[in-house]
């Protein structure tokens, strides 16, 4: 059992002054497996002011002696991996050779681009008119994360700002804590100062809410619902903060009919049930050129049957559960609006999978014969549901595609490389990937439309952590 009644504030463990608590369940079995103290407005107001008084001298240092303390977070994290796998695996189901490889990874992979980025960035420089231009960390920045890919939201956060010389507050997702509190004793061992990082539990309402609208918060990074994103940016408002966010997505799979349709067609749907569905750039409409439609329902319903479902303490490919009830509850009434709907069902359905009725698992799903106007091809499911709609022309394919609220991510599977580069321009998504191939560490994640604002990762997820100051050359 875990039991976690501390918040790391100003560089140390302490009790919190919020008196709730919840339980930390593991969604495999749908037991309790720890409890978590919840902060209040108190705890933030405390947090904020050691991130405010560590601001002072953290914002002067120099760039060597940030990219310093950040291979020594390296260093650590690289350490610490096994760990921050292990608690994903038990707090939100990621099998454990997925959780490893992928989720505590990420933290890695991140960290090392954002090295690079800070190696790169010019601190300050002389603008084509004579005018001295320097960039300079923003101020106290307050962080709101999901519990789907907790580390990697985490590290796309947490490492700009001690990249930049800013410094936080993290409120992590409350269903994800046990894998934040270890990479508050990561960034602890890599020897930060003080106040530089800070991390308080608790839900969106109340610590959220008070980051979010704090006078001292200078800028607000969130990823998580559309939903919570707007509260987020109404409450920001008066405060006139800088607010980023990563929001939610229904990314389009263009299937042309002349790409590799056995591979990409495979690789398409295991896309899709990868976290069990609980990504936002997962390609959850898979729109397939009308001449091989009828081949690639064959073999999406193929690639369904083989996909393993099982415990996700065990090594191996399977998917794990959901992560909870609430996000059980919401896939099983999404598949029945889908048969409400008349959509063709492919595979999967629903209810639990045989032999795994105990915790949130569900079956992968396909609906064949979609239209883009059913609520399955429209609202963000956020599980192993995959939706395949017919076109007959790029236009069709290309319209189909951008007719979403989001515009996170795209995916494109052709032989062409022309079309490949045509379609993608004209795709509304911040990520395409091309022929199973996404974008690496390092280049900047984030979406159009109702999928947020801003980009994280790389260069791109460090400026937006700095203020641009202009002066002129001197002149005595
Ligand atoms: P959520 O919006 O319920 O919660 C996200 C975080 O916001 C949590 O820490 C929560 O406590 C907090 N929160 C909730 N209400 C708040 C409020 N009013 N003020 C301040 N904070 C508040 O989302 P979730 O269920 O944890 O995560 C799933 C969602 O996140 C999905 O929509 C998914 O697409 C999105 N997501 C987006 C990205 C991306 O990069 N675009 C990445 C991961 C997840």
């Amino acid at each position: 059992m875990h039991t976690l009644d501390k918040f790391y504030i100003d560089g140390t463990w302490v009790s919190p002054e919020g008196t709730g608590t919840m339980p930390i369940k593991n969604p495999a079995s749908n037991t309790q497996i720890g409890t978590l103290s919840m902060g209040s407005a108190a705890d933030v107001d405390h947090a904020v002011a050691a991130a405010k008084f560590a601001f002072d001298s953290f914002s002067m240092t120099t760039k060597p002696e940030r990219l310093a303390l950040l291979r020594q977070l390296l260093d650590v994290t690289r350490r610490r991996q096994g760990d921050l796998a292990a608690a994903m695996t038990a707090e939100m189901g990621a099998p454990a050779t997925m959780s490893f490889d992928v989720q505590a990874e990420s933290g890695i992979g991140h960290l090392v681009a954002f090295i690079d980025a800070l190696e790169a960035l010019d601190e300050e420089e002389t603008l084509p008119n004579g005018d001295i231009l320097s960039r300079e960390p923003i101020g106290v920045v307050g962080m709101i994360t999901p519990w789907n890919w907790p580390i990697n939201q985490i590290a796309l956060k947490v490492i700009p700002a001690l990249a930049t010389g800013a410094t936080c507050v993290l409120k992590p997702s409350e269903h994800t804590p046990l894998s934040a509190n270890i990479y508050a004793e990561i960034v602890d061992e890599a020897g930060y100062p003080a106040g530089v990082f800070n991390l308080v539990h608790g839900d969106g309402p109340t610590v959220g809410a008070a980051i979010t609208a704090h006078p001292d918060v200078a800028m607000v990074s969130f990823t998580g619902s559309t939903r919570a994103g707007v509260e987020v940016s109404r409450a920001a408002a008066p405060g006139i903060k800088r607010v980023t966010l990563e929001l939610g997505g229904k990314s389009a799979n263009l299937v042309f009919a002349d790409c590799d349709l056995e591979k990409r067609i495979a690789e398409g749907v295991a896309e899709c049930f990868d976290n069990t569905g609980q990504s936002c750039n997962a390609p959850t409409r898979m729109l397939v050129e009308r001449p091989v439609y009828e081949k690639a329902l064959r073999l999406a319903a193929m690639a369904a049957e083989a996909q393993k479902v099982g415990d996700p303490a065990k090594p191996g490919d399977h998917i794990g559960p959901l992560f909870d009830e609430i996000q059980y509850d919401r896939v099983q009434t999404m598949i029945r609006k889908g048969l409400d709907e008349g959509a063709t069902l492919l595979a999967g359905g629903l209810g639990k999978p045989e032999g795994l009725e105990q915790g949130w698992f569900v079956r992968p799903t396909i609906f064949a014969d979609v239209s883009n106007d059913m609520a399955i091809a429209r609202e963000e499911i956020f599980g192993p549901v995959l939706v395949m709609i017919p076109f007959d022309t790029e236009d069709e394919a290309i319209a189909i595609a951008n007719d979403t609220e989001y515009g996170l991510a795209a995916y494109v599977q052709t032989g062409s490389a022309e079309r490949a580069a045509r379609v993608s321009r004209r795709l509304r998504a911040g990520v395409v990937a091309i022929n199973g191939r996404g974008s690496d560490y390092g280049s900047p994640f984030g979406g159009y439309k109702k999928s947020g604002i801003g980009r994280e990762g790389g260069i791109f997820g460090l400026e937006d952590y700095l203020e641009l100051k202009v002066r002129p050359p001197f002149q005595a």
